[in-house]
């Protein structure tokens, strides 16, 4: 087995696989950033970012039509381009 090989199996395994479980992750916990966490800290990252509460109720509002959860100042569902009312920020 070639140096190269390994170098991409570590990529692969260590860095990219993490990456993508911790998108997945926050795509269900409505926090698009938590692929960061992925990507600087491999599996720890995604230990994190599993750990990690949801952001449903601080940054997003759930849209009247569908019920799908979208972000807050949004106009427009994402979900079924229904029109909703922007929430103001959270503080
Ligand atoms: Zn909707």
């Amino acid at each position: 087995m070639g140096a190269g090989l390994l170098v991409l199996l570590y990529v692969g395994l260590l860095w990219a696989l993490p990456a993508y479980v911790a998108e997945r992750i926050g795509e269900g916990k409505q926090r698009p950033g938590l692929v960061w966490w992925g990507i600087c800290l491999g599996w720890a990252g995604v230990a994190v970012a599993a750990c990690m509460a949801d952001g449903v109720g601080r940054d997003a509002g759930r849209c009247p039509h569908c019920l799908s959860l979208i972000p807050r100042q949004a106009t427009r569902c994402r979900h079924c381009a229904g029109a909703v009312t922007p929430l103001p920020p959270d503080r």
